[in-house]
C-alpha cells in the first residue's frame, strides 16, 4: 500500500485528543481513497514512526559459510565490491541504513537486543508525537526523564563500527548512510560520508509554532535553572554513579531505566513539578493568533497556544518530514546494494526501504544479531550455498565485523583520509 500522508506537524498538533488524532487521521484517508484501507494498513502507513514490538524470527544465515566471522567478512567482502547489476542505472555503491544495534557498543541501549527496552522493560511505551504537541503534563514527563537521560547520551561517543563506516566510505564503498538513530554518532564518526537522519536528531530541540532549532546542551541549562531540586537530584544521581555506569543491568539495580531515546525512568518520582521554557523566538513575537505566556522564572504557562519546543527526533505517530522521505528514497534509488547494519526493521518507515530496494532487484545485505522483520521475504530467492554477492545475512558483533571488514578490504592499499571535517546539517535544515 502506498498511502502518503502529507499533513503537516502544526496541523496535528491542533489535535487535542488521541481519539480525535485517529478519526482526523482515518477521515483523511478515506477522503482520499474510494475503497479504504483496512485499519491494520492504516497503522502500517509509510510514513509514520510506529513501534513494533512482536518476535522476530530467528536470523538464517546466508550464506550458510557467514555463520563465522571469517566467512561473513568474505560474504561482506564479495557483497560490497560485486559489479553492479546492468538491469538498472545505479551509482555502484551501497546505501547503508543503520538501527540502535550500531549504538549499543558507545553504551546505549537498543530496543530488542539481549539489553533493549522492550526486552527488559516489558511494560516500556515511548510518548506519542500527539501526546507530547497535546498534553503540558506529558510534556513535563518527557522532559524530566530526557533531562536527567541527557548527561549519559551526550557523553557517549560513535564506537568502532561508525568509524569504520566512515572508512567504508572513504575507500568509495558507500554513498549515503540512512540511520534511525537519533544519537547522531554517524554525522560525529564520519562527517564527509553523507549521513540522513530517517528519525531526526537529539542534538536539537525545534519549536512546534516556528519551527527555530535550538541547542539540546544550552536547553538542558535552562532546564536546570527552572528546575533546582532537579538539578540537585541529577548531581545526586550522578555522584552515586547510577548514570554513569555502561551496564544496564546495574543501572537497573539503581533504579534507573535508561531508553534508546535518551530518557531515563525512575519510578516514584513526582514529575508535575517539572517546568521547562517557552520558544525564545515566539516568546517575543508570537505567531498570528496565539499567546505565549511564561511566568516569572521563565517557565512556558498551559495560557500559552504556541512556543512549545520539542525534541528535534521523530516522535512515534508523528510523520517524517517530506525532504527527508524524498532524500532517503533517492538514496536507496540511486544506490547498486543497501547495507542493514544493527536493524530489527521493527520501524516500518526502515522496513518500507529494504522493501523498496527488493522490488528493484537491488542484492540486500543484513549484518544484525537476532531476527529481523519479515527477513524470509528479503532472501527467499537466494541459495545457501551462494558467495554472497546477490546477498548476505549474517549476525556477528557490528564493532568487531565492520573494522574486521576494513581491513579485508584494503588489503594491499592505503585508505585515503579525507581533509575536510565539517559537520553534515540535517537535510531540512
Ligand atoms: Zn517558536
Amino acid at each position: 500500500m502506498r498511502v502518503q500522508n502529507e499533513r503537516s506537524e502544526t496541523n496535528q498538533c491542533r489535535v487535542t485528543t488521541s481519539g480525535n488524532l485517529l478519526s482526523l487521521w482515518l477521515s483523511n484517508i478515506f477522503v482520499q481513497y474510494a475503497t479504504p484501507p483496512s485499519l491494520w494498513e492504516c497503522f502500517l502507513m509509510p510514513l509514520m514512526r510506529i513501534p513494533y514490538t512482536a518476535p522476530l524470527p530467528s536470523p538464517t544465515i546466508i550464506p550458510a559459510s557467514a555463520s563465522t566471522l571469517s566467512g561473513a567478512l568474505t560474504a561482506l567482502s564479495d557483497f560490497l565490491t560485486a559489479a553492479p547489476s546492468t538491469n538498472r542505472q545505479s551509482n555502484g555503491k551501497t546505501v547503508i541504513l543503520s538501527g540502535a544495534g550500531i549504538s549499543v557498543a558507545s553504551g546505549l541501549a537498543d530496543y530488542r537486543g539481549s539489553n533493549g527496552t522492550y526486552t527488559l522493560n516489558k511494560t516500556y511505551r515511548p510518548i506519542y508525537f500527539h501526546e507530547f504537541c497535546a498534553n503540558h503534563e506529558a510534556r513535563k514527563r518527557y522532559w524530566a526523564r530526557s533531562y536527567l537521560g541527557w548527561t549519559n547520551l551526550h557523553k557517549s561517543r560513535p564506537n568502532k563500527a561508525h568509524y569504520a563506516v566512515g572508512q567504508l566510505g572513504d575507500l568509495g564503498r558507500i554513498s549515503t548512510v540512512v540511520t534511525q538513530n537519533v544519537d547522531s554518532f554517524h554525522p560525529m564518526a564520519h562527517p564527509t560520508l553523507r549521513t540522513l537522519e530517517l528519525h531526526g536528531y537529539l542534538r536539537s530541540t525545534v519549536c512546534l509554532s516556528c519551527r527555530t532549532e535550538y541547542s539540546r546542551e544550552n536547553f538542558q541549562k535552562d532546564l536546570s535553572d527552572l528546575n533546582p531540586a532537579w538539578s540537585a537530584f541529577l548531581a545526586e544521581m550522578l555522584e552515586s554513579g547510577a548514570l554513569s555506569t555502561e551496564n544496564p543491568e546495574e543501572r537497573r539495580r539503581r533504579g534507573l531505566k535508561t531508553n534508546p531515546d535518551g530518557d531515563v525512568d525512575v519510578p516514584g518520582v513526582e514529575y508535575g513539578t517539572f517546568r521547562y521554557p517557552a520558544c525564545p523566538v515566539c516568546l517575543n513575537s508570537p505567531p498570528d493568533g496565539t499567546r505565549v505566556e511564561q511566568d516569572t522564572d521563565g517557565a512556558w504557562l498551559p495560557s500559552s497556544t504556541a512556543g512549545i519546543l520539542k525534541p528535534a527526533v521523530i516522535m512515534f505517530g508523528e510523520s517524517i518530514p517530506n525532504p527527508v522521505k524524498v532524500a532517503v528514497e533517492e538514496a536507496v534509488d540511486e544506490a547498486s546494494r543497501i547495507l542493514v547494519l544493527g536493524s530489527s526493521l521493527a520501524t516500518y518507515s526502515a522496513w518500507r526501504l529494504v522493501k523498496r530496494a527488493k522490488e528493484q532487484g537491488m542484492p540486500i545485505g543484513v549484518l544484525n544479531i537476532g531476527g529481523v522483520r519479515g527477513e524470509e521475504q528479503f532472501f527467499s530467492s537466494l541459495p545457501s550455498d551462494g558467495s554472497g554477492k546477490e546477498g548476505v545475512r549474517c549476525s556477528q558483533p557490528l564493532e568487531e565485523a565492520l573494522p574486521a571488514l576494513v581491513e579485508r578490504l584494503m588489503q594491499g592499499t592505503s585508505l585515503p583520509v579525507s581533509n575536510d571535517r565539517s559537520f553534515q546539517p540535517a537535510p531540512w535544515r
